[in-house]
């Protein structure tokens, strides 16, 4: 008899199980999706599309079409609790979902709470959509003013973000920002130096200044204070300063690991719930930690549609290995990027050309429908 397949979230780590939903539907499955919106934006093109290189239609699925044109639901909501006992989720808007099965790829959030609360001017990097707004928000203020722009966050996104700051700039034409980088003490802290001293001159080289006295410890809009005691006026700031999984699994009573993702064996799925499995940033693999990137996300595709299925129909599952080395281009906002894998580190524009064919291609594959 088919079972009940639910979904949270459509993002990297679904795409194989929502673009396979007719083969789950013809062995007798539902399948739901819940996501808050009808598109998913794939962040890795995300500082593109904020430099103007890429527009919101290049890097966005409309995952509620897909869905529902391969024969599932799609519930425009947000999940706010899962009972694992009574095997129900319950949504933001009151509604309250069955499954058999149940898969979160619900992703991350910017932590920018712990540093005050939210106010106008200030976007997080993530959602991905709060970066086409603040592209929205630059474009006005580079029309009256000279802007200053901080970026708090000395990390990868940080990096991308302020290059990208820059590009767009470059690409109005109009006026000059002055664009800032609170890097805490140590810009790219955990990454190799070849790749530090790059990322430096390159954003160097562009005026982008990158402030390492310190910790942000108070980010209001207009000002950044830092834990020194200095406060720095903005006119616009970006939060880049990690991510984290949001508190859906804390707050079901969930196992969960030490950075509140749901806690899941190396099968994907929960050590406690063998019918609840998660991909992406918002697990946190029992086996050892793996960095917040999509690249897991989307080595763990296959593996989670084949569990899925070998749960709701009683096959056997099999492990997820993460792999090696995987490879990172940072898109420096100028036509260049930064790649990195296996200690290999190179600079220039064919590292961003390899980057925009990788992230383009994978953009063609699932949006096909
Ligand atoms: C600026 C930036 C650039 C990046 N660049 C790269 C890169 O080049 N390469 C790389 O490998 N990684 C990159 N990353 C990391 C990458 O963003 C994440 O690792 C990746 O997005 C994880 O995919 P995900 O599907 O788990 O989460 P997400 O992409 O965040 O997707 C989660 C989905 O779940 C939905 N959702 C959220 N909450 C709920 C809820 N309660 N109920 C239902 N649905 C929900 C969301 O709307 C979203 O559609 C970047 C990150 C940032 C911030």
């Amino acid at each position: 008899m088919g079972k009940r397949l639910l979904l949270l979230g459509g993002g990297h780590a679904h795409m194989t199980v929502m673009h396979d939903i007719p083969e789950f539907l013809s062995r007798g499955h539902d399948v739901t999706v819940v996501g808050p919106s009808a598109f998913h934006y794939y962040s890795g093109m995300g500082p593109g599309m904020l430099g103007g290189t890429y527009d919101p239609d290049d890097i966005r699925f409309c995952v509620r079409d897909q869905v529902q044109g391969r024969g599932g639901r799609f519930v425009t909501d947000r999940a706010l609790r899962i009972d694992a006992h009574k095997q129900i989720v319950h949504l933001a808007s009151g509604e309250k979902l069955l499954y058999d099965v149940l898969s979160c790829n619900t992703g991350s959030y910017v932590p920018s709470a712990a540093l005050g609360e939210p106010g106008e001017d200030i976007f997080s990097v993530k959602p991905i959509e709060n970066l086409l707004k603040g592209r929205q928000r630059v474009k006005e203020l580079l029309l009256v003013k000279d802007a200053r722009i901080g970026v708090v966050g000395g990390g990868p996104a940080g990096l991308e973000v302020a290059g990208n700051l820059w590009g767009l700039a470059q690409r109005l034409g109009a006026r000059k920002p002055q664009i800032q980088i609170f890097a805490g003490k140590h810009f790219l802290g955990s990454r190799p130096e070849k790749v530090r001293s790059l990322a430096r001159k390159s954003l160097r080289s562009r005026g982008i200044e990158i402030i390492e006295q310190g910790y942000a410890r108070n980010v209001r809009s207009g000002c950044v204070e830092l834990e020194d005691g200095s406060s720095w006026d903005m006119d616009i700031i970006f939060m880049a300063v990690g991510v984290k999984p949001s508190s859906l699994f804390a707050d079901s009573g969930l196992p969960v690991g030490r950075d509140g993702g749901l806690l899941v064996t190396d099968r994907l799925h929960s050590v406690d719930y063998a019918n609840i499995f998660g991909g992406g940033d918002c697990i946190s693999f029992a086996p050892y930690p793996l960095d917040k990137v999509g690249v897991y996300a989307v080595r763990e595709n296959p593996v989670l549609k084949h569990n899925l299925m070998a749960a709701l129909e009683g096959g056997e599952m099999i492990p997820f290995d993460p792999g090696k080395e995987y490879l990172l281009i940072f898109n420096l906002g100028n036509g260049k990027g930064i790649f990195w894998k296996n200690g290999w580190v190179f600079h220039g524009a064919w590292a961003f050309w390899l980057k925009d064919y990788i992230d383009r291609k994978f953009m063609r594959r699932f949006k096909a429908s």
